[in-house]
């Protein structure tokens, strides 16, 4: 911890771009160690299932989760309609180019449950939310 006597005398020759320099890193670091005492409280309240008080985080991630997964859905489908390796246009519901045999890649992997703390469909062979990070098939 720096007294404040140390602070003054750090200061005393800086050029006023200097200073609002060091003010901003310092604003940034505050950010950080706030975030980080933030995340560390938000895991806890999550693993005590007290969803009311990180609804509005859980809010943002079901929000970053949700355009993720479109992108992903939307590279699927493109893949779906022009080989990834020749290019050839491909036929609707085909497995394998036609032209060079490169396989097709499926649907996005079969969404098959909800997640009991987000509500985001999820693959049924996790164990924890891609999401969230709640365990599957445990009600939080
Ligand atoms: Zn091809
Ligand atoms: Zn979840």
């Amino acid at each position: 911890m720096m007294d404040w006597k140390m602070i003054k005398s750090r200061f005393q020759e800086m050029t006023p771009k200097e200073l609002h320099e060091n003010a901003e890193q310092a604003r940034r670091e505050k950010g950080r160690l706030l975030y980080e005492i933030g995340e560390r409280h938000y895991m806890k309240l999550r693993s005590e299932g007290r969803r009311d008080e990180i609804k509005d985080i859980l809010a943002q991630e079901v929000l970053v989760f949700g355009a993720l997964s479109r992108i992903e859905e939307m590279e699927v489908e493109a893949a779906q309609k022009q080989c990834k390796s020749c290019r050839t246009a491909l036929e609707p519901g085909a497995k394998f180019c036609g032209k060079c045999g490169t396989a097709v890649p499926r649907e996005t992997d079969q969404m098959k449950v909800e997640c009991s703390t987000c509500h985001t469909p999820q693959r049924n062979d996790q164990q924890y939310c891609t999401c969230c990070g709640s365990e599957m098939g445990q009600h939080v």
